[in-house]
């Protein structure tokens, strides 16, 4: 009871997109972004290579389809949004303008920007902070495999662009899956959501945290397990 009285101070989470306060031992270890923040990135980042590898089957459908006539027979129906998958395979080259991924340059390419293109100003800027070697190719597939390793991650959760870096692939994500229609398989949980009480939280595959659909936040079992306590509590005292 004593100790309830001291409220430590609330610091919210790095990422626009991210609603959660860091917790004690997340500011101890002077994160700017939370641990589901940087689980998530990882998480999206070891998708990319399966993402690419629908978006290029469908580029060359497209190519072998309208090409000299040999086998055009087997075209099945192509990925919508034909251009964006183009833009989304795009070259970007290491010296590309400093980040602006959102800003004049889509209205430029008429669509979203090449995968390469947001991940290399990111691996950019950690390869010149820590002076370690960016990859030989600027594949995607290189790019999100030097972001996702554990001392990468790591060191890019403490640095004060970490939640803008967050929000990006956010987006970069959801173009992505939108594009390919690929996502993780994902299960209801029958459990309204603490934040906003829809009953849209779920869980999906390969990912440890329970996401809301409708505000998009993230918990961990215990706190969903610890905010279910609460509710039953609550009611009980309704009750009597
Ligand atoms: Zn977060
Ligand atoms: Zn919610």
């Amino acid at each position: 009871m004593a100790t309830a009285t001291t409220s430590p101070r609330v610091v919210p989470c790095g990422a626009a997109t991210c609603h959660r306060a860091l917790l004690e031992k997340e500011r101890d270890g002077r994160q700017t972004i939370c641990a589901p923040c940087v689980h998530i990135i990882g998480v999206w980042l070891g998708e990319i290579p399966r993402q690419i590898i629908v978006l290029e089957g469908s580029r060359e459908r497209e190519t072998t389809g309208a090409g000299t006539g040999g086998r055009a027979a087997i075209r099945t129906a192509p990925l919508p949004g034909r251009p964006d998958v183009l833009n989304l395979l795009g070259p970007a080259a290491w010296g590309d303008s400093i980040r602006d991924p959102y800003g004049d340059s889509r209205d430029d390419h008429g669509g979203p920007l090449p995968i390469a293109g947001v991940l290399i100003p990111w691996v950019r800027i950690v390869c010149d902070e820590r002076r370690w070697d960016p990859p030989a190719d600027l594949t995607p597939q290189s790019l999100a495999e030097l972001l996702a390793a554990p001392r990468v991650l790591d060191y890019a959760s403490r640095r004060a662009w970490a939640g803008d870096m967050r929000d990006e692939l956010h987006e970069m994500m959801r173009t992505i899956r939108s594009v390919t229609r690929l996502r993780p398989q994902r299960r209801p949980v029958p459990q309204p959501c603490p934040r906003c009480d829809s009953l849209t939280l779920v869980e999906t595959d390969h990912q440890l945290y329970v996401d809301c659909l409708t505000c998009e936040s993230m918990y961990t079992r215990d706190e969903l397990a610890l905010a279910a306590r609460i509710t039953v509590a609550s009611l009980e005292a309704d009750v009597v």
